[in-house]
């Protein structure tokens, strides 16, 4: 970059502060404990229930650009703290004037806080007060991330929503261990806060209207979920998650948890289920208060061929599809749909073709981002309890032998 450019990025003049008295979240319609909100952000307003399009290294896999996430309703895209940190560097991204320009992206983003890489990628970690000493997955180099780490990577980052850094732990740690994760992830969250404030007054930061979310941990233990929940709620930050979930305990339990918790976390802010899930899941935590969540499943699935429908999930590369003229779903509005067929799909992914992937990575988040449409619009009608049962009774129908080898994957996936 020219140093004419750079100065011009450093001297860029912070927006005024008026930005804050239009950010707000307000609820339109409950419909029992199912929210249905505006949420108001320096990058625009955004409808919930909400899906999140996750743009790991801001980009979604499968060769879908900034462009095509207009065509198929994506609200909010979701990007990757700690990838980002490694490679190009927030660095690099903040002297190309943040995340929003460098990926010509002019919808909020939200940033995680790269805790849950750190605890799951990195290579022989140590967890300390001060934050988690770590190797690069990449090429093994020394790396150490705090919380205040994590927030000047993410305010570098510019995002619309910073994710507070915290500790992830396992779903099997014992009690005594959970309790005294969750209480130093407290500690971090109110460093967080504070670094945060300092980062926004800053004459060169990239947004300075940068917005905290916190996150409940506490694994499956009621106890500890509650008082935490009790501790950040009286933070005022400007949103909360849930995280810790889907990490390998059951459905039951994750909806457990989130009927045990949700109650205790500010109503009038924006409720967010990390990493959730599968549309059933989504569904059955959006009637338990939650009105954010993002996941990889639409992206990882479809570039492996496994596509959802209203019926249920299909594997296209099953031989079945082999002379199927029909698309993927009869009616569906995504790029796929509209003018290819199943057959042809099929082919593309035979033949490691490119555009077979992004044509199955994109009818997979129309899926998402539209089945988040109807809940929005089932709330409002008031009818969703009624709109939750046909959806989920409807993706019974291909419950066959399409899905044994999807049932697997999915297992293994979880993780993700
Ligand atoms: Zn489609």
């Amino acid at each position: 970059m020219s140093n004419k450019k750079l100065r011009y990025l450093l001297l860029m003049p912070v927006k005024s502060a008026i930005y804050h008295e239009v950010f707000m979240y307000k609820i339109i319609k409950k419909d029992g404990t199912a929210k249905r909100a505006e949420f108001e952000t320096v990058h625009g307003k955004i409808q919930t229930p909400v899906f999140m399009n996750v743009a790991t290294v801001a980009a979604i896999k499968g060769g879908v650009s900034t462009e095509d996430l207009e065509g198929i309703g994506t609200q909010v895209v979701l990007s990757n703290t700690y990838h980002l940190h490694l490679r190009p560097g927030d660095e690099t991204v903040y002297r190309m004037g943040g995340l929003h320009k460098f990926m010509s992206c002019n919808k909020p983003i939200l940033t995680d806080s790269g805790g849950f890489q750190v605890f799951s990628l990195a290579k022989t970690r140590r967890i300390k007060e001060e934050g988690v000493y770590f190797h690069s997955h990449i090429d093994g180099h020394k790396l150490f991330m705090g919380p205040e780490e994590s927030m000047r990577i993410q305010s570098h980052l510019g995002s619309t929503i910073a994710m507070a850094f915290d500790e992830c732990p396992s779903a099997k740690a014992e009690h005594e261990y959970v309790q005294m994760s969750v209480d130093r992830t407290t500690r971090w969250l109110e460093r967080c806060k504070k670094e945060m404030n300092r980062l926004n007054s800053l004459e060169y930061t990239v947004n300075p209207h940068q917005m905290l979310f916190g996150i409940n941990q506490g694994a499956i233990f009621d106890d500890i979920r509650i008082e935490h929940a009790k501790r950040i709620a009286d933070m005022d930050l400007d949103g909360y998650a849930v995280g810790g979930l889907a990490v390998g305990e059951s459905h039951e339990e994750m909806y457990h948890v989130l009927e045990s918790v949700v109650p205790y976390l500010p109503q009038e802010k924006p409720t967010y289920l990390m990493g959730v899930g599968t549309p059933a899941n989504i569904l059955e935590a959006v009637e338990r208060g939650v009105d954010f969540f993002d996941c990889v499943y639409p992206s990882r699935n479809g570039r492996h061929g496994h596509l959802y429908t209203n019926r249920g999930h299909i594997n296209i590369l099953n031989a079945r599809y082999e002379l199927d003229d029909s698309p993927i779903e009869e009616g569906c509005q995504c790029p796929a749909c509209r003018r290819y067929s199943k057959g042809y799909i099929r082919h593309l992914l035979k033949a490691n073709e490119m555009l077979g992937l992004r044509l199955c990575v994109l009818h997979n988040l129309y899926f998402y981002n539209h089945m988040m449409e109807e809940i929005r619009e089932a709330i409002e009608q008031g009818n969703f309890a009624q709109y939750k049962k046909s959806k989920l009774d409807g993706m019974q129908e291909f419950d066959s032998a399409d899905n044994k080898e999807y049932a697997n994957i999915d297992k293994n996936w979880r993780k993700g």
